[in-house]
């Protein structure tokens, strides 16, 4: 996009407000909000910022830093009357800042091109709650289970609305339903570049917290806000491209799948239980990663089987895909995808070759008989889940020096501050013992 289609728009839409978005280390979306009189500068790289107020940048001795916005993220709000950019953070003398999540992704679609793929496209699916405040409680907003139907699903209005303002923003929405927990939504929006997909997602998640926030109701994507129901995934669909089309798909293969997607399958499980720490960030993120609510256990791929990391979704041709199930919301969306791409990459450049595929129901496979099978599972918590990304040199390099020590500090922080406290759950227990 030109500078000159930009400042037409501006003038055609009477835009009154720019935004100028970014997202910290572990993925909170930050902004800086211009009159639309400032619209020059921003688009001349002049826009400055403090760069030690923002989680994982930059140290207060060193503190300045710059928004250049992306000119192709351009979107209108003409309702709002307010243009945004997704920028790309810079050092003031003009190199790109080492610490951006979105640099970082950058860097892993780099190294796709490197290898010779000229796509990495990525559908998400992040799945969220939204709750009522009673008080002090949270209380899901209805009683509604998969693909319900009003007047048990309460929230047609509010999942309208918000795929309105989301098609303003440029996302073409699929389909939009309540999911199987009570008071838990899904709306799925078209795929697309790895890039864009990942500055979609912190789009939606704004536009979802924003428009519940109208109503007077929380939305959330922590991964698991009810104990005993489902919680949120962000399932990843992931595929690459190359001159031949999807370089996954390969027909004379005896279920379709390219010899180039059973080595990026082979990738992401070799690296999955490091990535976790990425894809699964959060204490609570553990929380969902158990057997019994469609969420992945195992490091195991299928075609059908909801138990495993990978799943293998039925459509070939131009649509063959992986899905990575284990990702939930509450990733900071640059870095997961940076992390899975690079895993699989990694499985293709070193040609490995993936385990048997499991067509059973691994929740129901005991554990003897899972680990004489070789299979692993993934961390069961955070500590797990760091002290493998603390081992993993190949994290090293793919998050770079700067987010991989400030990133494995804030989970080691986080893991402490949970450790530390006591829950109710520990009073019931051990009360008399
Ligand atoms: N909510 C499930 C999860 O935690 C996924 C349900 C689905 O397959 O959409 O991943
Ligand atoms: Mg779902
Ligand atoms: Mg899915």
């Amino acid at each position: 996009m030109k500078k000159e289609t930009i400042l037409n728009s501006v003038e055609e839409h009477g835009l009154e407000f720019v935004q100028l978005f970014f997202t910290d280390v572990e993925g909170v979306f930050k902004h800086l909000e211009l009159p639309i009189t400032q619209i020059e500068k921003v688009l001349n790289n002049e826009i400055m910022f403090d760069g030690s107020s923002i989680n994982g940048f930059t140290k207060i001795e060193a503190s300045d830093m710059m928004l250049f916005p992306d000119y192709s993220t351009w979107k209108v709000d003409t309702d709002e009357k307010v243009g945004l950019f997704i920028c790309d953070v810079y050092y003031p003398d003009g190199t790109p800042f080492e610490g951006d999540p979105r640099n970082v992704l950058r860097r892993a679609i780099d190294h796709a091109t490197e290898q010779g793929f000229s796509s990495f496209n990525v559908g998400p699916e992040p799945e969220f709650f939204l709750f009522n405040k009673e008080g002090n409680n949270l209380v899901p907003n209805d009683n509604g289970g998969y693909f319900d139907v009003a007047p048990l699903d309460k929230t047609v209005a509010i999942r309208r609305e918000i795929t309105k303002s989301l098609q303003r923003l440029g996302l073409e929405v699929e389909a939009l339903h309540h999911e199987v927990a009570i008071g838990q939504h899904e709306i799925d929006w078209k795929y697309a570049p790895g890039l864009q997909t990942a500055d979609n997602i912190q789009l939606f998640k704004y536009t979802v917290r924003k428009i519940a926030e109208n109503h007077g109701l929380v939305a959330t994507f922590m991964p698991k806000p009810i104990f005993g129901e489902n919680g949120s995934g962000m399932h990843c669909h992931m595929s690459l491209g190359n001159d031949n089309g999807n370089a996954f798909y390969d027909e004379n293969d005896a279920i379709g799948l390219s010899e180039t997607a059973r080595q990026f399958i082979a990738g992401v499980l070799t690296h999955a239980r490091a990535n976790a720490s990425v894809t699964n960030p959060t204490v609570n993120s553990y929380k969902r990663l158990v057997p019994g609510y469609e969420a992945p256990v195992y490091v195991a791929w299928s075609r059908s089987n909801r138990t495993c990391t990978i799943r293998i979704p039925a459509a070939r041709g131009a649509g063959t895909r992986i899905e990575v199930r284990n990702p939930d919301p509450s990733a900071n969306p640059y870095l997961a995808l940076a992390v899975l791409l690079s895993a699989g990459l990694d499985g293709i450049k070193r040609q490995l070759t993936p385990p048997t595929e499991r067509a059973e129901n691994l929740y129901l496979m005991d554990d003897v008989t899972r680990k004489a099978q070789g299979i692993d599972t993934l961390p069961g918590s955070l500590q797990e889940a760091y002290s493998e990304l603390e081992n993993s040199e190949f994290l090293q390099q793919v998050l770079g020096k700067h987010v991989y020590y400030s990133f494995l500090q804030n989970k080691k922080d986080e893991w402490d501050a949970y450790r530390l406290r006591v829950s109710e759950w520990e009073k019931e227990t051990y009360l008399n013992c």
